[in-house]
């Protein structure tokens, strides 16, 4: 298979208009859940970007467990991503929810996020394989490694090679966490294929509090990077404010995590 180390041993390095995904840098990719209002997504843009980060992350189309909630600005907010991008060199990573919006999103995106709830819509693997555009595949909340694995083949499979994989905690007994941050999956992952590795501790855990920790065991257990939501005023955040990290929280993990690869 494509994915796997018989195919290639080689480390893929998965190159975002010259940011450089696995190989020796550890990369981040930050922002808020969603894109919520402009002066919101430039705040946090300008956040990130002075704290370190490569990528600004946030949901234009969201993917809610309620059809009630907030859905996403949409084409506006991909609009203001893309502004972002050009107010502070950040390179975008946002999600596509289905097939028809495959062209816009690539439209503004750096990189096409798979959400979790969408890892094994095939339909949709297949059209953003053929897109050519560096795809974050994140984790079915109840799919194996071999799964996910299969996943990356279907994008692998119409020529795209710029595939990277991104742990974001799968569902198990336990409730007091959101998910279970399943860091043993970097590992296996790190072992079975030459594809990157991005670990989100923020669904991971859903605990803000957890976040810093489970960064710095991400890095330390050989991830290539992490991606990490960030409001400027998480009590207000319209989704997962429980999950994000005020702007002095992510500059601690930024250092601390710095050190933490340093020292590996
Ligand atoms: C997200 O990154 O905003 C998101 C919806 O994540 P997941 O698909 O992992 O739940
Ligand atoms: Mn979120």
């Amino acid at each position: 298979k494509l994915v796997s180390r018989e195919f290639k041993n080689e480390d893929t390095i998965v190159d975002v208009g010259g940011v450089l995904v696995g190989g020796v840098n550890l990369v981040v990719m930050a922002g808020p859940c969603a894109v919520e209002s402009r002066e919101q997504l430039l705040e946090s843009a300008n956040i990130v970007k002075a704290a370190g980060a490569q990528f600004l992350r946030g949901g234009a189309f969201k993917p809610r467990t309620s059809p009630y909630s907030f859905q996403g600005l949409e084409e506006k907010g991909l609009e203001m991503l893309a502004e972002a991008r050009s107010l502070t060199g950040l390179k975008v990573v946002t999600e596509v929810v289905d097939i028809q919006s495959v062209p816009v999103v690539s439209a503004y995106a750096d990189v096409l996020q798979i959400g979790a709830r969408n890892m094994q819509n095939f339909q949709l693997l297949k059209a953003v394989g053929k897109s050519g555009m560096p795809v974050l595949l994140k984790r079915g909340m109840a799919a194996t490694i071999n799964e996910w694995l299969h996943a990356a083949e279907y994008i692998m499979s119409e020529g795209n090679f710029n595939v990277m994989f991104c742990e974001r905690g799968i569902r198990t007994f336990e409730d007091y966490t959101r998910n279970t941050l399943d860091l043993s999956a970097v590992a296996a992952l790190k072992n079975l294929s030459h594809l990157p590795v991005i670990v989100d501790p923020s669904h991971g855990t859903g605990v803000w509090k957890l976040v810093r920790p489970m960064a710095r065991a991400a890095v330390a257990g050989g991830a290539d990077g992490l991606m990490i939501e960030v409001h400027p005023n998480p009590a207000e955040a319209l989704s997962d404010g429980n999950q994000s990290l005020t702007p002095e929280n992510f500059q601690a993990l930024m250092q601390e995590t710095s050190a933490v690869a340093q020292a590996v």
